[in-house]
Order: C-alpha cells, then structure tokens, then sequence
C-alpha cells in the first residue's frame, strides 16, 4: 500500500512541474561548436566548382568504407565525375576530412537524418554540395 500511496503523490507532484524535455522539433536546440554533422564538398568560391579531384583518400581512409567516388581522364588528366556517400553508414568520424589533402571536405552541423526510404541517405555529389546551408552552428535562424 505504502509504494502506491508514494506514486501516486509523485504523480500528482508532476502535474504541477515543468517539463523537463525540449518540444523537439519545434523548439530551437544549440547545436555545441565542432559538432560532426554531414560531411559536405566545398566550392572554390572563384570558379565555383567543387575543389576534391577525386584522389581517393577520403575513400580509402572511411572506416565504414560508405564513400565512394568516379573520376573520369580528360586530357590525360584525372577529374571527379561522381562523389558518393552512404549516411545510413557513416558514423561522422570526421576522417574523411583529417585525411582530405587538399580541405575539400568538411563537416558541417546538420545532424537530422531520419527517414524510412534508405535510398534518402545515399548523398550525391550535389546533395553534398547542398549541405553548405548547414555549415555554420546557428542554421536554425536561417
Ligand atoms: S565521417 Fe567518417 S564514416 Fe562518415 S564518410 Fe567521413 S570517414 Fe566515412
Ligand atoms: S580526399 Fe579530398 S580531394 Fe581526395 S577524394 Fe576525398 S574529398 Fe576529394
């Protein structure tokens, strides 16, 4: 009899509290700096086209091996053609940026991801490009 009596005042005691967890996603959560979110490619802002070439270390270094990049030659020369990553695998390490030669890559601060069609979580090269809205902490206000 004692533990009902007891639960019964701590539930009536919670009627009048606050509540306690944020009205997720309607209210506006901090993000902390140096979050990992989606990895994004980043433009050079003069030509703007993507700055990776394609070299593969990226690739080569994911744990998760979810990366997955074409080149194609043109004039003897090797270019990117295609930049794939599956973030149903990524677990956001942020390697693919420590290992990136030439900062083409960074992470940026977009964490939602669900959704039930896997094919939502296999980024292209331009959805990885998108992700630039997501780079700073604060894009809530955006
Ligand atoms: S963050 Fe980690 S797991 Fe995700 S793509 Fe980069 S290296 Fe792979
Ligand atoms: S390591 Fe950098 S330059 Fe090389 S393929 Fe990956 S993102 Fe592109």
């Amino acid at each position: 009899m004692k533990p009902l009596v007891r639960d019964f005042f701590i539930c009536f005691g919670n009627i009048f509290r606050k509540p306690k967890a944020a009205v997720y996603p309607k209210e506006k959560i901090i993000i902390p700096d140096n979050s990992r979110g989606i990895p994004r490619l980043k433009l050079d802002l003069d030509t703007l086209e993507v700055i990776c070439n394609g070299c593969g270390e990226c690739e080569k270094n994911c744990p998760q091996q979810c990366i997955s990049i074409k080149t194609i030659i043109e004039n003897k020369k090797e270019f990117l053609d295609e930049f794939y990553i599956d973030l149903s695998k990524c677990i956001f390490c942020g390697n693919c940026v420590e290992h990136c030669p030439i900062n083409a890559i960074e992470m940026t601060y977009r964490y939602q991801l669900a959704d039930s069609n896997k094919q939502a979580f296999k980024f292209e090269k331009l959805d990885l490009i998108k992700q630039a809205d997501y780079s700073i902490r604060d894009f809530w206000s955006r």
